[in-house]
C-alpha cells in the first residue's frame, strides 16, 4: 500500500461517514416532515364539516400540507446532494511529491522533475477511476 493508497482509502472512509450523517439527518427531517403530513391529514378529515360548511377558510384547512412540505424539504435535500457534500468537505488526494508538493501525476519516470527526490511508481499513474464517490 502506498501512501496515495492509503490517503485514497482514507478519503473514501471519511465521506462515506459524511453520506451517512447526511442520510441520518435525512431520515429524521423526512419523520418530522412525514408525521406532521399525516397528523395534518388527520386533522383536515376531522374538521372537513367545519371546511365544507364555510365555517373554516381554505388557507386554514391546508396549512399542514405549506408545514409538512417545509419539514420534508431539507431531508430530501439532504438525501439528494449526499455524495456533493461528502466530496466538497473531502476533496479527493491528489498524486504530489511528498517532499516538494509537485504534482506527479504525468511523470512517467519515478523522480520528482522538481527536487530528485524518489516518487513511488503507483502514485504517477492515472488516479481517475480511484476517485469514485462511495456507494
Ligand atoms: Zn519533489
Amino acid at each position: 500500500m502506498t501512501e496515495l493508497d492509503r490517503a485514497f482509502h482514507l478519503a473514501r472512509t471519511l465521506r462515506m461517514i459524511v453520506v451517512m450523517l447526511c442520510r441520518g439527518a435525512a431520515l429524521v427531517f423526512a419523520y418530522r416532515g412525514l408525521s406532521t403530513l399525516t397528523l395534518g391529514f388527520y386533522w383536515y378529515i376531522q374538521r372537513r364539516p367545519l371546511y365544507r360548511a364555510g365555517m373554516m377558510p381554505a388557507s386554514e384547512a391546508y396549512e399542514w400540507i405549506q408545514l409538512g412540505l417545509e419539514r420534508l424539504a431539507p431531508g430530501v435535500l439532504l438525501a439528494l446532494l449526499s455524495t456533493l457534500i461528502a466530496r466538497w468537505l473531502v476533496p479527493a488526494p491528489r498524486a504530489v511529491c511528498l517532499r516538494c508538493g509537485y504534482s506527479t501525476t504525468k511523470l512517467t519516470k519515478p523522480v520528482c522533475p522538481e527536487c530528485g527526490a524518489p516518487v513511488p511508481i503507483e502514485s504517477t499513474g492515472d488516479a481517475g477511476p480511484r476517485r469514485e464517490a462511495p456507494h
